[in-house]
């Protein structure tokens, strides 16, 4: 992980200029109202018919050409003002969780299981709130993307965006996101320059014994020794093999599985478990201590075994420059007093990585607020997005996008 430290021009607090607002009291409402709409009617995954109609209409019925089945469900609205060759890409996820929902309010999940406990459906009503509003006013100069993308929350919806051709098809010089964030106040914004959220990989070690007679061992290769001790030699690479300055990760293992019984050795032993870093090069580092850790202790044992590290999604790195962008829109319309531009990394993840790879960019956070509203975690049967923060949410774009397209 990248700890330097952001420039004292990054910090919050240094301008105090008076906040701006675009959106007005009848598009809020109408906000709410698709917020609700897709809060009722959830779908998961790539799957995401209903919504992804829904979100294609809005855009069409604003004026704002269209383009779907990007990355399969995916779509992109495109609007042009002016004639400045500048162009943006503003992102929004658009897809649920597989939970079944606890709250009881009107506009409840209607599709059993399936739940926005992640507040997809309010980055969604935030960024169709922002393109309804620039679509009437056209007071910028240059092309909007509006990205609205299916299956973030498997990590697969941007990468099959961007190998549909999403930065080929549409050209696009810098992306942006947004997640609301539950235990920040509402309305109050963070984001850093640099790693901003961890990667997620899952990894599996499959260790080849010898079962056999729990009371002769010595006949046998035991694989639940051999496991034990890479569990306990996973635990050293953190410790031994990572700058105690410059890098931070986790190693959790979190599954331990046998074919034994009560009196019988195991052949097999299936360990399981979650890596996170925040940088790609570290991410690697762990890869190959891992498995050296896993290829020595088998050697010594006499096991054999199988070692897979599946990448799910990568660390959330945010460019300098335009996190500059962001902290700047945002102070405008929530002011400085509630910006944090040097936020701490966050240990969970999130696809827009896969964006920021290839295109230049930053990822921020909004404060879905503390308590009743807008406090419940993310992911949590009984969360749902805080629609008192609608407005600063799409303010920022708005102005992100007046401010980069002049
Ligand atoms: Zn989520
Ligand atoms: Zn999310």
């Amino acid at each position: 992980m990248t700890l330097t430290t952001v420039a004292p021009d990054l910090v919050i607090g240094r301008n105090n200029r008076e906040k701006k607002m675009y959106i007005d009291t009848d598009l809020l409402l109408r906000m709410k109202t698709w917020r609700q709409h897709m809060h009722r009617f959830p779908e998961c995954g790539f799957d995401l018919p209903l919504t992804a109609d829904f979100v294609a209409k809005k855009l069409q019925s604003f004026g704002i050409e269209v383009t779907r089945n990007i990355g399969q469900q995916g779509l992109v609205g495109v609007l042009n003002c002016g004639d400045g060759k500048a162009s943006i890409g503003l992102r929004a996820d658009m897809d649920a969780l597989f939970i079944q929902e606890k709250n009881a309010f009107e506009y409840c999940s209607e599709h059993s299981g399936k739940m926005h406990a992640c507040g997809h459906d309010g980055h969604s009503a935030m960024l169709l709130g922002a393109a309804c509003y620039l679509a009437q006013q056209k007071n910028f100069n240059g092309t909007v993307h509006f990205i609205f993308q299916p299956d973030e929350e498997h990590g697969r919806g941007a990468q099959a965006m961007i190998d549909d051709g999403l930065f080929e098809r549409f050209a696009i010089d810098a992306v942006y996101g947004i997640h609301n964030y539950p235990g920040l106040a509402a309305g109050k914004f963070m984001l850093r320059h640099g790693s901003l959220m961890a990667s997620e990989t899952s990894f599996e070690i499959v260790i080849k014994g010898r079962g056999g007679h729990a009371a002769m061992p010595h006949r046998g290769i035991d694989p639940i020794v051999v496991g034990s001790q890479i569990i306990m030699g996973l635990q050293t690479i953190i410790s031994r093999n990572l700058s105690a300055v410059e890098e931070t990760a986790v190693i959790s293992a979190t599954e331990f599985i046998t074919d034994g019984t009560v009196n019988v050795i195991p052949n097999t032993v299936t360990i399981k478990g979650d890596c996170r870093s925040f940088t790609e090069a570290c991410l690697i580092k762990l890869e190959e201590a891992m498995e050296r850790v896993v290829a020595g202790i088998c050697h010594s044992g006499g096991a054999e075994y199988e070692f897979s590290f599946n990448n799910a999604f990568y660390p959330t790195v945010n460019h300098i420059e335009q996190t500059e962008h962001a902290l700047q829109a945002a102070i405008k319309v929530l002011g400085a007093e509630n910006v944090n531009g040097n936020c701490d990394p966050l240990t969970i993840s999130e696809d827009f990585s896969s964006m920021l790879r290839v295109k230049p960019g930053c990822y921020a956070l909004l404060g879905n607020g503390f308590d009743s509203v807008g406090g419940c975690a993310l992911h949590n049967p009984e969360y749902d997005f805080n629609d008192d923060i609608l407005a600063f949410g799409a303010n920022y774009w708005i102005q992100l996008v007046r401010d980069q397209l002049q």
